[in-house]
This record gives structure tokens, C-alpha cells and sequence, in this order.
């Protein structure tokens, strides 16, 4: 499966195929100019339109049918650039005039330009060497089989200008190789960087849980997806008992201890689509997506034991702390500040009747119904 950012690339990179495929087919209207002045043979004029079009086509269906993604260069740079030369050499050979064939040339820069752009100095350099043998080639076996369309004089006037133009593309090719190079390194320290800022700006620092904006966040997500018809969820808001006694007893530090070792654990208790994060002070919300009332009341409970059953060793031998916990479930006609709001009136209730327990607005109601 292609990740995001990748479909992204390829989608880009198959709109580049479709338009230099059309472009590259206006290489052969200038071999179709030169048969309708009368230097180019029409037979090699239509055999020239198949080669052009298996290139163009072949590797605009290559992207399409994303084949290029088995290759380590997706983009195919080199393969294109190497290929494409074939129909425009195998053209000029045919040319039947040194005058035309010298400015018919000017094609074979066409995909060294594309190189510039997407090859590394050293592929450029190779390739580079490949397009001018291929020139010498094609100069040499015209004066070897048909010398009469060949003045070397002028060949290699020619074939300098390509060897000075080719050397200076390479330079440029590998200035601008270098730059990509920068550009991609400082994309990555950007994208790292930009990372880091966000675990910073969702994370609270002391616990390494989501902090209040994250939570926030998470319930918000929940909320629109009840909304769109997903299942409900709920919400506990956990506070400990009497954690000021903590911080006053064996100092701030201790208290700090005591906060980190309870998120631990209740990171280490709950389900992957769960979400702790710390509200604020020593309270803590838990969200609970796709759980009713009931089933969050048994997590809570479950929650609540786990810590009675705590040591806190390290701070003094045996010590020990409680938690309460109010219960709300999302109802479809609140806003989520509402669900919130309605936790902590539960959890007010669980203080009120003694603290290390586990109440819901529902009790509440039970206990102030009238008799
Ligand atoms: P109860 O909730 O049972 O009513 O009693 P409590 O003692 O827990 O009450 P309260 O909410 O008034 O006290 C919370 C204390 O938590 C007060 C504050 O100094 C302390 N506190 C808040 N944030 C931190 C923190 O990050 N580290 C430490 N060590 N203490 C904190
Ligand atoms: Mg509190
Ligand atoms: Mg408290």
C-alpha cells in the first residue's frame, strides 16, 4: 500500500509522463516538416512515427500502470532520457541532408535537459558520454554507408560544440543535483523538526501523556463521528485523593513521582483506541470510544483497584494512594464540554461520599430522587 506522500508523487509524476509523452510526439512532426520538404523518406517517415509513439505511450503506460514503482529510480530519469534518443538518432541517420541534420541536433539536447533536472552528477555524466558516442556513432557509420550525405569538415565542428555542450550541462546538471541534495536534506530536518514541535505541542511534559489540548482534540474527533452515526463514547475524569497531603508530606518531587508512575500505569492498562491524558493538576480524563456507560463504569472500577493495589516504594515503604472517578457518557444531544461537565459532577459526588470510588451521574440522580 502507497502511503499518502506517495500516492501524491506518483499522481505527479504520471501528469509529467502524459505531457512530455505529447511533447516528445512533436519531435516527429519535424521529421514530418523535413519529408514534406523532401529530405526525409516517407517510409522511414512512418517507421519513425511507430518508434515515437512506443516510447511516448510505452512509458506514459508504465507510470500509469505504476511499474516505474519497482524501480529504485521511480521517476525512470535515465531510462527515459536513453531511450528517447534512440527514434531521434535512428531519424537523423535517415536525414537526407548535413544542413537539416545539424539543426535536427538541437533534439538530441531535449532529454539531456529533462537529466538535468532529476539525475545525480554521476548518472548525467554517463549518460552524456552515451548520447555522444551515439552522435559519433551515427556520424561514422553515415560516412561509413552513406558518405555522400557527409561533409566531416563540418561533423566535427559539430561534434564539438556537442562534446562542449554536453560538458556544461554536466556541470549544471550536478550544481543543480547538489541542490536537490540540500533541499531534500533540509526537507527531512524540516519534517523532523515540525514532528518534535508537534508531540511537544500535544504531550504533557511530566507524564509523557496526551496533554489537555490533545485530549481535547481526541473527544472532538469522537464527537463528529457520533455525530456522523458512529457508536458513542464515554469519559472519566480521574482525580486522586488527597494528593495535596503528597506534595506536603514527602515534598513536590514526590508528588511529580507519583503522577508519572499512574499515568504509567494507566497507560499500561487501557486498549490501543483508548486515550489518557492529564486535565490539569492530578486529574486525569480517560476517553473511551465506542463504550457505553456500563462498560466504562467497569474500566473505571477496574482502573480504581489497580491503583489502591499501587506501592509507592520508593517514595516510603508501603505508601499508597486512592483515586475517584466520575463517569459520563457522550449523549447526542450535548455539546462534549457538556459530557465533560457532567463527569465532573460525578466525580465531585465520589469525593463528596468519601473519595476512592467510582460514581456516575446516574447515581447521583438515584440518591437525590425523591423517596
Ligand atoms: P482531593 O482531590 O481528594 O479533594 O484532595 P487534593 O489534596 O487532591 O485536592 P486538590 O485538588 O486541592 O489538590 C491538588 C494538588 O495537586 C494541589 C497542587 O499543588 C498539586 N499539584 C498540581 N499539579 C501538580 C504537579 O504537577 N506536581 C505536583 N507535585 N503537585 C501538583
Ligand atoms: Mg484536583
Ligand atoms: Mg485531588
Amino acid at each position: 500500500m502507497l502511503s499518502d506522500r506517495e500516492r501524491k508523487s506518483q499522481r505527479r509524476r504520471e501528469r509529467v509522463a502524459l505531457s512530455t509523452s505529447v511533447s516528445y510526439m512533436l519531435t516527429w512532426l519535424t521529421f514530418a516538416v523535413a519529408w514534406a520538404v523532401g529530405v526525409f523518406p516517407g517510409k522511414h517517415l512512418a517507421i519513425l512515427l511507430l518508434m515515437t509513439a512506443f516510447v511516448s505511450i510505452g512509458f506514459w503506460l508504465v507510470f500509469r500502470l505504476k511499474l516505474n514503482l519497482r524501480f529504485r529510480d521511480k521517476d525512470l530519469t535515465a531510462e527515459q532520457m536513453a531511450l528517447s534518443l534512440i527514434p531521434p538518432l535512428y531519424a537523423l541517420f535517415f536525414l537526407e541532408n548535413p544542413q537539416a541534420r545539424s539543426s535536427i541536433l538541437l533534439i538530441i539536447f531535449i532529454p539531456l535537459v529533462y537529466g538535468i533536472l532529476g539525475l545525480r552528477r554521476q548518472q548525467f555524466i554517463r549518460i552524456g558520454i552515451l548520447n555522444f558516442l551515439f552522435c559519433i556513432l551515427l556520424i561514422g557509420s553515415l560516412w561509413w554507408l552513406r558518405p555522400a550525405y557527409v561533409d566531416l569538415r563540418i561533423e566535427a565542428v559539430q561534434l564539438t560544440a556537442l562534446l562542449v555542450v554536453i560538458g556544461q550541462l554536466i556541470l549544471i546538471g550536478g550544481y543543480i543535483s547538489e541542490l536537490r541534495n540540500r533541499l531534500k536534506k533540509n526537507n527531512i530536518q524540516l519534517e523532523e523538526a515540525l514532528e518534535t514541535i508537534q508531540e511537544m505541542a500535544s504531550t504533557d511534559e511530566l507524564t509523557g501523556l496526551s496533554n489537555r489540548r490533545a485530549l481535547m482534540e481526541k473527544i472532538e474527533q469522537e464527537f463528529s463521528r457520533c455525530t456522523r452515526g458512529g457508536p458513542g463514547f464515554s469519559v472519566c475524569l480521574i482525580d486522586v485523593d488527597f494528593f495535596k497531603r503528597i506534595n506536603d508530606t514527602f515534598g513536590h518531587h514526590a508528588g511529580d513521582q507519583v503522577l508519572r508512575e499512574l499515568a504509567q500505569m494507566m497507560k499500561d492498562c487501557l486498549r490501543k483506541i483508548d486515550c489518557v491524558g492529564r486535565f490539569g493538576g492530578e486529574e486525569f480524563l480517560l476517553v473511551l470510544p465506542q463504550t457505553a456507560l456500563e462498560g466504562a463504569v467497569m474500566k473505571a472500577e477496574r482502573l480504581r483497584q489497580a491503583v489502591e493495589g499501587m506501592r509507592f516504594d520508593s517514595i516510603e515503604q508501603g505508601l499508597t494512594i486512592t483515586i475517584s472517578i466520575g463517569v459520563a457518557q457522550y449523549d447526542c444531544n450535548e455539546n462534549f464540554e457538556q459530557t465533560i461537565a457532567r463527569a465532573d459532577t460525578a466525580l465531585y459526588a465520589a469525593k463528596n461520599r468519601g473519595r476512592n470510588q467510582t460514581r456516575t451521574e446516574l447515581d447521583i440522580e438515584a440518591s437525590s430522587a425523591p423517596a
